[in-house]
């Protein structure tokens, strides 16, 4: 709407109202020294925070997730701080968690991920740039374990056993054919996906292939956003997978001796960054893994002090709720102990109608009319997808709520169809228009919300702990995405019967790697396909998150940055020191 002003104005104009560290203080209620300052904005002492608070009750646990992503967009993020800011205006003590956004896609094509119109949050420059440091300690941690690696195989290429045992070192005798870690940086790098390294002479380091992944698609991210606390997060450093020996057994983080050190290198990446919604709001950042092979949330350490510190908490997940809620309920939940209250399902007219059959969209070009006018038959069709989301929600004992998140070009007649759809579907429902007017066009919801919170959740997991592998992937393949059955490739079945035998793995989580723009394995099939399988072609572990992770697609652990990148756009005011071009 070009009557509105651009994020950066909004963003701007609130950045002088930003709290101080005394009134997060006062908001949070929370004791001088459990305050780290941090630039612009301060951490919070998680030990400090939890121990002090553990025997204080949990505020409501507000999970937002949404529809099936199409181009046009949803508004998830945009919609976790709309919902805090409505909360914040009906008077409630409110905030939430979100992730820090990747240097990959903020230079790339999206942007940041602030949220956007009067749903943001500040200060935005330093929260689209790196905000809370998790990232560059991820990055020297991570790529301290491939030094170590390296400078071992080049030892141990050297050295003779005799040598080696002098220098109290055992050989390992890595195989260089079977390495599973690469490098990281937080860059979509295409160049840096295949490379050589150790070119030289012999103490030039161990020559191999080798490969660079981005980081927040590190493991160690994924075990930042799911560690309990600092304890767990040190366990878990010890049994990260580097590659294999020549017998074909694991080589870890553990046995190259950089455990403790990659740890001391993350230790304050427990400690969550404080950000503020342009409405005063508080809001947790902190770390911000993929949603294929990780979690795709704020940590856990986030949720726990937020649900300690804010009476009503709001956590979002990424992608949309076959894969985000789905790994919240299955996953994140579990790890955590945590029960949510209420899902917040974000839907958008537009994409509805593209779930309904709505012509795909050409970047650049004007909005084909079906998106600008009024259709109610496209709509209606497309809400499947919605209806589909909200029974496979309720399947956990919670009850949604739908969110509209209103445009410009719905109509007042679209949006009590997807209201009445989604009522019958057994949801609450709301139009809400945060986007455009902040808390005010949220009220609607955040009483939606606040109505759910105060019934009973009698949350249930999908699967038990106990259930094998291949049961598992075929529960979530028909319940969650509605495929009516599950194909596993010889490799992918060959690994998963070891995996089920070996109890080894019997506390390891499943993490479904799928397109997320679509219910099924394929991106392009939209709204509610059917009479399909899921194909498996192969299961990727992750020994220190404790993930088995079951590929029903292809990943690249390093995207690619496009011809017309968003770096273009972005520069420096060299008088003010302003950024501009993020948002
Ligand atoms: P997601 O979290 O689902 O990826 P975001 O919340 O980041 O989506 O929103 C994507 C983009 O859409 C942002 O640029 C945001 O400003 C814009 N957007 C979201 N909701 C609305 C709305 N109701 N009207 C106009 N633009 C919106």
């Amino acid at each position: 709407d070009p009557t509105v002003l651009k994020d950066w104005q909004i963003a701007e104009a609130a950045e002088g109202n930003i709290p101080t560290t005394a009134q997060y203080q006062e908001m949070m209620g929370l004791q001088k020294d459990e305050i780290i300052p941090y630039g612009k904005t301060p951490k919070i002492d998680f030990l400090k925070v939890i121990d002090r608070l553990k025997d204080k009750p949990d505020g409501k646990y507000i999970e937002v997730t949404a529809i099936t992503p199409t181009p046009l967009g949803e508004g998830k993020s945009t919609t976790s701080i709309g919902i805090m800011e409505g909360l914040g205006k009906r008077g409630v003590n409110v905030g939430g968690a979100l992730r820090q956004p990747s240097g990959g896609p903020t230079m790339n094509v999206k942007g940041t991920a602030a949220g956007g119109g009067n749903a943001l949050l500040i200060p935005m420059t330093e929260f689209s740039l790196g905000l809370t440091g998790d990232i560059n300690d991820i990055m020297n941690a991570h790529n301290l374990a491939m030094v170590a690696l390296n400078a071992r195989m080049q030892h141990e290429a050297n050295y003779t056993d005799a040598e080696l045992e002098k220098r109290g070192l055992k050989r390992l005798d890595i195989d260089p054919k079977n390495i599973e870690m690469g490098w990281v940086l937080d860059f979509a790098a295409q160049g840096l996906r295949n490379i050589l390294i150790g070119l030289g002479g012999k103490k030039d380091g161990f020559m191999m292939h080798s490969k660079f992944g981005i980081a927040v698609g590190s493991e160690l991210m994924a075990i930042l956003a799911v560690a309990r606390d600092l304890a767990d997060m040190r366990e878990r450093f010890k049994h990260i997978v580097v590659g294999y020996n020549r017998q074909g057994n694991p080589v870890t983080t553990g046995d190259l001796e950089v455990d403790g050190a990659m740890t001391a290198w993350m230790r304050n990446t427990i400690n969550p960054t404080l950000c503020a919604t342009v409405e005063g709001q508080p809001c947790f950042v902190h770390a911000g893994p993929f949603a294929n092979i990780a979690i795709g949330q704020s940590s856990i350490i986030a949720d726990r002090i937020g649900l300690k510190c804010f009476d009503y908490h709001v956590t979002e997940s990424g992608f949309a709720a076959d894969i985000g809620f789905e790994k919240f309920w299955n996953v994140k939940c579990r790890l955590s102990g945590l029960k949510p209250n209420v899902s917040i399902l974000v839907a958008t007219v537009r994409a509805l109608k593209m779930h309904g059959g709505g012509p795909t969209v050409v970047p650049g070009r004007p909005l084909p009319d079906e998106y600008t006018r009024e259709n109610l038959g496209l709509l209606e069709k497309g809400c499947e997808n919605m209806v589909h989301l909200i029974n496979m929600i309720k399947k956990s004992g919670v009850k949604p709520v739908v969110c509209i998140n209103a445009f410009y070009t719905d109509t007042p007649a679209e949006h009590a169809l997807v209201k009445r759809i989604a009522e019958q579907a057994g949801a609450r429902a709301a139009v809400s228009e945060h986007w455009l007017k902040g808390g005010d066009g949220a009220l609607d919801l955040a009483d939606a919300v606040m109505d759910a919170c105060k019934e009973e959740v009698d949350f249930q997991y999908l699967y038990p702990l106990e259930m094998p592998l291949r049961q598992r992937v075929e529960r979530i393949a028909t319940e969650v995405y509605g495929a009516d059955g599950v194909d596993w490739a010889p490799l992918a079945e060959e690994k998963a019967k070891k995996f089920e035998s070996d109890p080894k793995y019997a506390d390891y989580c499943t993490m479904m790697v799928k397109s997320h723009l679509s219910l099924s394995h394929e991106p392009t099939w939209k709204g509610v396909p059917k009479g399909w399988r899921l194909p498996i072609r192969d299961v990727l572990v992750y020994g220190g998150a404790k993930f088995l992770c079951p590929m029903a697609g292809a990943i690249s652990l390093m995207p690619g940055t496009s011809s017309d990148p968003a770096y273009r756009r972005i520069d420096v005011d060299v008088k003010t020191g302003k950024v501009s071009g993020l948002f």
